[in-house]
């Protein structure tokens, strides 16, 4: 077992305790054990951070792209070589199997590259004059310093991609990174630091959520918030932002509709399917989890997915073959057993699963329910747990119309062997990330992001730094 650590604040080039010394214990979900500890900002850290992201952001921004690149390749450089050590870091504080998590910091490499790159073709526009001799230009500088707040079910990918793309723009940042879960992205900052990303451009704070954010978001030293979690939370930090006039990205719950149609390969869905929805013990913000069958298939479906779902793995993420490890906190067990009550109280059918794993550990058995009322609370809100529930339906309107029931719109996902029908899903379904016939969602250089009560704002490819880049017009004339 790696040495877990106890994980420190970074503020203006520093990695230290909290002023207070005040700390957090660190849980290992699959062993409920106390790990290490996680220093708690209070305001005396949070007033030493802000003003150290306003002189870091008036040293960045002048950092030439060129140079920017650089630094930021070298820090994926960094990460890609320091994976064997962070990934057991990240599966003892958030549970996912071994080979998970070094994927999860192998891609956040990934990312760090493609914004990397990107930040060299910010480019902006010469708008043609109405008169001679003037020049009309749009540029684009970056919009300040950041306040981000990233949640423990990707503890490096929520953060990467929130600090890749305000440092490729020339931003500083203060990430208020998950508690639960702090010592790999910890590690991912002391990637961007040895990398030689100046003192005070990048802060790492932990704390009380909601007084991090109450302080950082009105502060005038902060010009952008980016939030990823929950809608609720997402909701109350948007209308926080908008009071103090910041711009802001949400990127927050979904509800996945997974559609697969009579005239697909239902075999190959199920099992695509079934990966997909264990991964990460089902807590992702885009794992599949209506499943709507189309009436036909819906046997052959459920023999192929509910074989997948028994075959899964559950147990320490650490130990060799786990496939699912446990929840990441005690919060999720109580939450997944009123979903699965309260859907079987409505005359739901339980096919596999619905009972946590032993009373040591947050394991939860991969579950799968078919036929729910659409009034059960599971069809309504964010299982955030391995809970697949599968319903059938007859045609595209009915498909179609149930997809787009809810208020949210972050991922779905469609099997079809028909492009007519691919097309028709393509266009009507209310979401913000589509992915038909295969998995193919949350690259670096593809949009991520959602719509409705999923929130705005993109998290992927070139749209992703706009959100970090104000425009500014000048036009100028010769003497
Ligand atoms: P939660 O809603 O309290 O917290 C969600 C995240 O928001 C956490 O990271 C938390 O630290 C942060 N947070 C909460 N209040 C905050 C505040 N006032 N200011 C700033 N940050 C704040 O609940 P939870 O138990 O941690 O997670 C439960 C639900 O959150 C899940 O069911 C899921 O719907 C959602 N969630 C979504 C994602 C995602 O990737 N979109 C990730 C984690 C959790």
């Amino acid at each position: 077992m790696a040495n877990y650590p106890n994980v420190q604040l970074h503020i203006d080039g520093e990695w230290r305790d909290s002023r207070s010394g005040r700390k957090l214990e660190v849980l290992n979900p699959a062993s409920e054990e106390i790990i290490g500890t996680v220093a708690h900002a209070e305001k005396v850290d949070l007033d030493e951070a802000l003003a150290a992201a306003e002189r870091g952001f008036a040293t960045w921004r002048k950092v030439a792209a060129f140079e920017r690149s650089k630094i930021m390749r070298k820090a994926a450089d960094l990460l890609r070589s320091r994976a064997d050590a962070i990934a057991p870091l990240m599966t003892q504080e958030q549970g996912k199997p071994l080979p998970e998590a070094k994927m999860e910091v192998l891609a956040g490499a990934d990312v760090i590259d493609w914004f990397a790159e990107e930040t060299r073709r910010a480019y902006g526009r010469v708008i043609p004059a109405r008169a001679e001799g003037v020049y009309q230009l749009s540029l684009r500088e970056p919009v300040g310093p950041v306040a981000a707040f990233t949640p423990w079910n990707f503890p490096i990918n929520q953060v990467v991609r929130k600090l890749s793309a305000a440092l490729s723009t020339g931003c500083s940042i203060i990430v208020k990174a998950p508690e639960e879960t702090p010592a790999s992205p910890a590690e991912l900052i002391r990637c961007f630091v040895d990398a030689g990303v100046p003192k005070g451009v990048i802060g790492l704070v932990y704390g009380v959520p909601s007084e991090i954010s109450s302080y950082l978001i009105p502060h005038p030293v902060i010009r952008k918030v980016t939030f990823t979690g929950s809608t609720p939370v997402g909701k109350m930090l948007a209308a926080m932002a908008g009071q103090h006039m910041k711009r802001a990205t949400m990127e927050l719950g979904g509800h996945a509709p997974a559609i697969v149609f009579d005239d697909a390969d239902v075999t190959k869905a199920a099992k695509t399917l079934a990966a997909a929805k264990f991964r990460n013990a089902g807590q992702v913000c885009v794992s599949p989890t209506r499943f709507l069958i189309q009436e036909r298939s819906f046997d052959q479906f459920m023999e192929t997915f509910v074989t997948a779902a028994k075959a899964v793995k559950v147990g320490d993420g650490m130990v060799e073959g786990t496939t699912m490890g446990p929840l990441a906190n005690d919060r999720r067990i109580p939450a997944i057993e009123a979903l699965v009550q309260d859907a079987q109280q409505r005359g739901a059918k339980l096919h596999t699963g619905g009972k946590r794993i032993g009373n040591k550990g947050y394991f939860y058995e991969p579950t799968v329910m078919s036929d729910l009322p659409l009034d059960s609370r599971a069809m309504n809100e964010e299982p955030f747990g391995p809970l697949a529930l599968v319903n059938r339906f007859s045609d595209l309107d009915e498909v179609v119309t149930e997809s787009n029931r809810l208020p949210f719109g972050l991922a779905a996902y469609a099997f079809t062997g028909s492009a007519t029908t691919a097309q028709a899903v393509g266009a009507r379904v209310e979401t913000g990330m589509m992915t038909i016939n295969h998995l193919g969602l949350a690259l670096p250089e593809v949009p991520f992001g959602g719509v409705k009560d999923s929130g705005y704002g993109s998290e992927g490819g070139s749209e992703a730094i706009e959100a970090y880049l104000v425009t500014k017009f000048v036009t100028q004339a010769g003497l």
